[in-house]
């Protein structure tokens, strides 16, 4: 098994729909659903802090409180996902196994394996 474009040798790698059958997905944890949007939340509220710090006089409370309830529940979602990174690993490698055809996104070179 190679994760990696026969053709360019390229690791943009796309899972394609095998005719009828559509191509299967990973489990995703639902630890990770939240970590990606709460980071990003995260960063934006942690800027506009620091925006606010160097133009005006300081963060308003709102702003604290709100980057430090983000800031926990972040740390939650990645202790959760954290746990669940074993299952995740093991599920994404049955997927690559699993799917047999695929194509490159440079390239756009498909073949199965
Ligand atoms: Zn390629």
């Amino acid at each position: 098994m190679q994760y990696q474009c026969p053709k360019c040798q390229s690791r943009k790698i796309l899972p394609v729909a095998n005719g009828n059958t559509p191509a299967a997905r990973p489990v995703v944890p639902k630890s990770l659903v939240f970590l990606i949007p709460l980071l990003f939340i995260l960063l934006l509220l942690v800027v506009i802090s620091i925006v606010m710090w160097i133009f005006s006089n300081g963060a308003g409370q709102t702003l604290q409180i709100a980057t430090v309830v983000v800031f926990i529940a972040t740390v939650i979602a990645g202790v959760l996902f954290w746990r669940d990174l074993p299952d995740f690993k093991i599920s994404m490698q049955s997927f690559m196994q699993a799917n047999k055809n695929w194509k490159c996104r440079d390239c756009n070179h498909e073949w199965q394996i």
